[in-house]
């Protein structure tokens, strides 16, 4: 269970500017944008392509910096750790699962989930009850030792968001995780992501199908590197969240 009487915002965003330089032009991929989440919950993060909703992802994962401001993730200060606190940050404070999966080929569901334990030292017998428990929890218990190319695509983004709860991270990244699937298929994969977030977890996601925004209670649209607005989401239809977004 996620730690959710930790007063500390979960993500807190201040004044974060990341620019990209393109032979003599400066492109201003966020520009001095703020966000808080608060308190656990299923939050979205809709937007224009090229709006910054990957850049902003990729922050919040400490996978790159900003040229500005300060971001704070699960009581971390990001912009001030070293690289070897940043390794640890990646692998056990924060869940990351992606549009295509990401999963080692050659290694089985198990292995797959297993690994960040594995590189964390953790004993063998710990690791693999941890990750069986896991993929039992995502209904893939007959198909642990499956690799991911006799999976289908559902079963290969389970076998992600396993991997991604290893630690008990409190707050899970998601990168258009519906987006390589079927609507019934990412469907289960919201009801999942939605179940996380009850059980005190902060999962935030990037999406640009309204139907999965209303999955969330929460959406931040970005637009030209900032948060032009947020609404709630409870009971909105996707053409609803469409109408109000614009
Ligand atoms: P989104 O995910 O909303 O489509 P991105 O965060 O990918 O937006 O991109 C925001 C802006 O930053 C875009 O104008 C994009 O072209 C630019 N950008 C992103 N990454 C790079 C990069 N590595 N080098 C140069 N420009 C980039």
């Amino acid at each position: 269970m996620a730690d959710t009487d930790n007063p500390v915002s979960l993500i807190e965003l201040d004044a974060v500017s990341k620019h990209y330089r393109l032979g003599d032009q400066t492109v201003r991929a966020l520009d001095r944008l703020s966000l808080t989440v608060a308190k656990p919950g299923f939050y979205g993060i809709m937007g224009p392509s090229g709006s910054g909703k990957s850049t902003l992802l990729h922050l919040l994962a400490a996978l790159d910096q900003p040229d500005e401001g300060t971001i704070r993730v699960a009581g971390e200060h990001l912009h001030t750790m070293q690289e070897s606190a940043l390794t640890a940050f990646r692998r056990k404070k924060i869940g990351i699962i992606f549009q295509q999966f990401n999963l080692i080929p050659t290694l089985s569901a198990l292995d797959n989930v297993a690994l960040p334990a594995l590189l964390d030292g953790m004993p063998a017998a710990e690791r693999t009850e941890r990750a069986t428990a896991l993929l039992e929890r995502m209904g893939l218990g007959d198909r642990m030792h499956h690799r991911p190319d006799a999976m289908s695509g559902g079963e290969q983004q389970r076998v992600a968001i396993a991997r991604a709860l290893l630690f008990e991270p409190q707050v899970l990244l998601a990168d258009e995780p519906t987006g390589n699937l079927d609507s019934a298929t990412g469907e289960r994969i919201l009801q999942l992501l939605g179940d996380i977030a009850r059980e005190g977890r902060t999962v935030l996601m990037v999406t640009h199908e309204p139907t999965a925004a209303t999955a969330c209670g929460h959406v931040f649209l970005l637009r030209d590197g900032r948060i032009e607005t947020e609404l709630d989401t409870d009971g909105l239809a996707a053409s609803e969240l469409v109408a109000r977004l614009q």
